[in-house]
């Protein structure tokens, strides 16, 4: 892929940025500028989102549900057949193994059918008031929706906010992350094809404060989906309350994924490595504080870290590695400086720095400290990184203390062959997404989204079409004569 400067998908039209400014857009395997794209602002921002109303109320809210549905099906078909194409740019941008991008795409399709099912099955209910009247409460799409998503599912994050906003009707303005917006500017090459109309979904490419921030202060928005980090959602909740938004929020977390001295050893281990280190661990619900019973601890640590010692880490495109860079020079400056702390706070166990051998691109070990004292830094703050903390537990209270102590609360999992003891803690887990027996597992079925400050709002499945809906009550008097105090 040659170095190329592309434009910004606004109101059905590739324009460059008003300002004409634009951004680098890196391998992160490399280091290479692989691309170019506009640097959006205010006033590009301000054209998105008046092409998204004049859209909505153009047609697009009247569109039937029928209609809604079959476009987002085409879309998906478009995805299978250029899932190749897409997986390449998803790992040239972010740097994650081809596999795993292949996954993602396949999962992105997946999305989108599951959503193109769902429109037709929006709808009200009447509801049985004592008066003679037909008392109904009809759903209705809540308008223009504001999207803001992160840079380790580039794709993927962007069918989670699109493809339900427009099975509900809404017209969306989304945002990727400045450092991957490759792999959905190239899917929108095929929105208009497949029948979204023009102006329904733009898409800004921008830095969080300059393009992200217009988003979410501008009056003609009435929704801000965002998922990324606690310190930005803060922001971006304080930044809606003057306009009175919607807001949902998709925050990380420091999910626990709790081992207990009975469950398979074998499948406990792999399930630690994989829960955590999946996508260079650049993953919301890592299961980066790996918490282990007294009695396994020790063998748990070292078979752990036998393994994690095997993780092959190189360029993504290259199917021998099972591990990728980490998607940006920030991220992993992040990472490194984690470990450093990590080896002050604890004992290392596998890793602990950063790859050097290929001399350029941002890659680092697949990390693994011990003996983690659940208050140390890296058991608190979230690293977005392969760095796993391993803690030991006494019983089922002090695993279920020492999981639920973090401000987090978006996932978790426990392992166990005994299924009372499984729904004990799965009942004591202050997570909105609990795993028993395996980790990460996501299917577009099943709702997705944290308790405490891990965010609020549900994404996937039903739930995620309730949030871009309005609930309308409408009251049908059936009675000649009214009822009334004035009666
Ligand atoms: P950030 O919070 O830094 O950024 C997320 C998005 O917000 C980016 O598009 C970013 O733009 C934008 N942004 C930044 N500042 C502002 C602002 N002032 N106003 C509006 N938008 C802004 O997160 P990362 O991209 O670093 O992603 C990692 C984080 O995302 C992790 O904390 C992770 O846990 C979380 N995450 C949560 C998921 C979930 O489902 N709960 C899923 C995936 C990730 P820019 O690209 O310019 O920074």
């Amino acid at each position: 892929m040659s170095v190329q400067t592309t434009t910004m998908y606004i109101g059905g039209q590739w324009v460059a940025a008003a300002s004409g400014r634009t951004m680098d857009v890196i391998d992160p395997s490399s280091e290479q500028v692989i691309a170019k794209v506009p640097a959006a602002g205010a006033a590009d921002v301000d054209r998105a989102v008046k092409a998204a109303r004049a859209a909505f109320q153009g047609g697009w809210k009247e569109a039937t549900a029928q209609e809604r549905g079959r476009v987002l099906l085409r879309l998906a078909e478009r995805i299978r057949a250029r899932k190749a194409e897409l997986a390449e740019i998803e790992t040239r941008n972010n740097g994650k193994p081809i596999v795993e991008s292949e996954y993602d795409i396949d999962d992105t399709a997946t999305c989108f059918e599951y959503y193109g099912g769902l429109a037709t099955k929006i709808h009200g209910e009447v509801l049985p008031v004592p008066a003679p009247a037909l008392a109904m409460a009809l759903r209705e799409p809540v308008g223009v929706a504001g999207q803001i998503i992160p840079w380790n599912y580039p794709l993927l994050m962007a069918a989670w906010k699109l493809a339900p906003a427009l099975a509900a009707g809404c017209a969306c303005v989304l945002k990727p992350a400045e450092q991957t917006p490759l792999s959905i500017l190239a899917l929108a090459k095929d929105f208009e094809d497949v029948g979204i109309p023009k102006g329904v979904v733009s898409i800004i490419t921008g830095d969080g404060p300059e393009a992200g921030g217009p988003l979410v202060s501008h009056a003609d928005v009435n929704k801000i989906a965002f998922t990324g980090s606690q310190a930005v959602g803060k922001l971006i909740m304080r930044n809606a309350a003057d306009t009175l938004k919607r807001v949902t929020l998709e925050l990380g977390g420091k999910s626990p994924n709790i081992f207990f001295a009975d469950s398979d050893f074998e499948n406990a281990v792999d399930g630690a490595l994989f829960g955590c280190f999946i996508n260079q661990g650049e993953v919301c619900s890592a299961g980066s504080r790996v918490l282990v019973e007294r009695s396994i601890y020790k063998k748990f640590v070292d078979a752990t870290a036998e393994k994690a010692k095997k993780i092959r880490v190189g360029p993504g495109l290259d199917r021998q590695y099972n591990m990728g860079p980490l998607v940006s020079k920030e991220q992993y400056d992040r990472v490194v400086s984690y470990q450093s702390v990590g080896k002050k706070e604890a004992k290392v166990a596998a890793g602990g720095a950063a790859v050097t051998e290929y001399g350029k691109g941002f890659y680092v070990q697949p990390t693994v400290f011990y003996d983690v004292d659940n208050n140390a830094a890296i058991a608190r703050e979230e690293i977005f990184g392969p760095v796993m903390s391993v803690i030991p537990f006494q019983d089922e209270a002090d695993a279920i203390r020492i999981a639920n102590d973090t401000s987090y609360g978006l996932a978790a999992a426990v392992w166990t062959r005994d299924i009372f003891k499984a729904m004990r803690v799965v009942k004591s887990l202050e997570a909105g997404i609990i795993w028993v027996n395996h980790m990460q597992p996501t299917y577009v079925e099943a709702p997705w989204g944290g308790y405490k400050m891990s965010g609020f709002g549900r994404e996937l499945g039903k739930w995620g079409v309730e949030e871009y809906l309005e609930t309308k009550q409408v009251y049908i008097n059936l009675d000649e004569k009214p009822i009334g105090w004035y009666n």
